[in-house]
């Protein structure tokens, strides 16, 4: 291992190829030990969402990594909600002011690539076919199992990085050993993906740069862009309906005929855009939504957690990812930092992330309910209209929340504080309004000055 410091990481999905790179750029020596294939060379075995929306917190990790621009040749900007109505009318709901607050698609598959070769050029090992099994931390053994044979293969380590995803199985040994209050709490709602494909002249079908959303209530459906003109669509749905309704749920539909019905009810003008609707409802698995909440992160010097490994979360804000690029940055500071104590290095990361992790874990599971039910709803949109007259009146102190949590890095903690307090105000102004003429201005500005400090580089 030379005089250099030894890491051995467990998953090269997102968060382990980040932290390959970051970790071996700041001189470690890194070995990467992931249960799947090498994508570049199999074709990636993911049955996983395809593509993802990246925001400011991703983007500034890329970038801190040396690979932003790189993923972003290939990102597809999406400048707000596209809302279907059950009419086929359309609107577009921006995110933010203008096209410097944005999002981006982009390709998982496309991403884990960039990433895995940066991490190899800057230096690190990366072993493909090798799915953690057990650990012995206190003789510092871990037996990987290579799944195309069965065989073992045993390696030593001294301290082990769990990046490998909502089920680690690193997780899964240190909770063996030491508690850490594990629990997962499932969303009694599920989803499945289904594809757009290009039109006949090789464009996109619908409009680019947007995230599609066809909210219907209890359940809704939404598309994102991918850089080769298709469209991922994810449809989520109820486990089960509610008694006595003919609410549509995964016991309900079942077929690809009861999908199809489904979709002629509910999503008429989606249903022409997917003509593989019956075949991509029948081979792909419903997937499962679940918030993982653990007491601690990290066994000592010898083993830490990030990621989804840490804090799975739904994905209603589309932050899993951007926050699990934040958790590397902050954990290879922390290294930085306190190189000489890993033990106290961990328990740093720990302490600055976990709240923060809580804070977009709650602000994910509410994003679920205003997606599906209330983007469309007078109220929600009269309350968006005096969320932007407020910022443009205290530009420092008014943020609306999207903004907090998607274009700037305010730890998620406050986000979530301020966000609580902005609703607070913005319902009790408009409650029982239907327009924003007659407001008593005066009071709301000293209203936002008493209950909002200036939030620096908000303006
Ligand atoms: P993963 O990306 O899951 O990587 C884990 C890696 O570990 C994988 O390569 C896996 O093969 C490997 N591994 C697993 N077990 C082992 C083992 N025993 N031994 C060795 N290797 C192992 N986030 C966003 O920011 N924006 C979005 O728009 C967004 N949309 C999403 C949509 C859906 C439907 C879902 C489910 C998630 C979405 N997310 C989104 C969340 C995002 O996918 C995750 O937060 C992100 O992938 C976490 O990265 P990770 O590296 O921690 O885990």
């Amino acid at each position: 291992m030379g005089g250099r410091r030894h890491l051995t990481l467990v998953g090269a999905g997102l968060a382990g190829s980040l932290l390959a790179i970051l970790l071996s750029r700041r001189g470690w020596e890194v070995d990467v030990y992931e249960r799947r294939g090498d994508p570049r060379i199999k074709g990636y075995e993911s049955g996983r969402s395809i593509n993802l929306a990246l925001a400011e917190r991703g983007r500034h990790a890329l970038r801190a990594a040396g690979v932003e621009e790189e993923v972003m040749r290939q990102a597809v900007m999406m400048r707000g909600r596209m809302i279907h109505g059950l009419d086929g009318s359309l609107q577009l709901q921006r995110y933010g002011r203008d096209d410097s607050e944005v999002i981006w698609s982009v390709h998982r598959a496309d991403l884990n690539i960039t990433l895995l070769e940066a991490a190899e050029r800057a230096g690190a090992r990366i072993h493909f076919h090798r799915r953690l099994h057990t650990v012995d931390f206190d003789a510092g053994y871990a037996r990987l199992i290579d799944d195309r044979d069965d065989q073992p293969h045993d390696i030593r380590f001294e301290t082990l990085v769990g990046s490998d995803g909502a089920g680690s199985a690193l997780r899964a040994e240190m909770v063996r050993k030491a508690g850490f209050g594990e629990r997962t709490e499932f969303l009694d709602h599920s989803y499945k993906e289904l594809t757009i494909p290009p039109a006949e002249d090789g464009g996109f079908m619908i409009e680019p740069h947007a995230l599609h959303i066809w909210p219907r209530g209890r359940y809704m459906c939404i598309a994102l862009p991918n850089d080769e003109r298709t469209f991922t669509v994810t449809l989520f749905l109820p486990n089960h309906g509610e008694p006595g309704s003919d609410e549509p749920s995964f016991a309900s539909v079942r077929s690809g005929a009861e999908v199809r019905a489904l979709f002629e009810r509910d999503f008429p003008d989606a249903l022409p855009l997917i003509p593989d609707l019956e075949r991509d409802w029948e081979h792909h698995p419903p997937g499962l939504l679940g918030t993982l909440y653990l007491d601690r992160w990290h066994l000592g010097n010898r083993a830490v957690l990030l990621g989804d490994a840490a804090h799975a979360m739904v994905p209603f804000h589309g932050q899993g990812m951007n926050c699990a690029f934040e958790d590397c940055v902050a954990l290879a500071e922390a290294m930085e930092r306190d190189a000489g104590d890993l033990a106290s290095a961990f328990a740093a990361f720990e302490a600055e992330r976990k709240p923060n992790a809580r804070a977009i874990q709650a602000m994910a599971l509410e994003n679920y309910i205003e997606m599906r039910d209330r983007v469309d709803d007078p109220d929600f949109l009269l309350q968006r209209e005096l969320e932007r007259t407020l910022q443009e009146r205290h530009p420092a102190r008014f943020v609306p929340h999207y903004t907090m949590v998607t274009f700037m890095r305010i730890p998620y903690a406050v986000a979530l504080e301020r966000s609580a307090i902005q609703r607070r105000i913005l319902e009790q102004a408009t409650a029982g309004r239907s327009d924003l003429s007659g407001l008593d201005w005066d009071a709301l500005d000293r209203q936002v000055h008493g209950a909002l400090p200036v939030l620096q580089d908000a303006a």
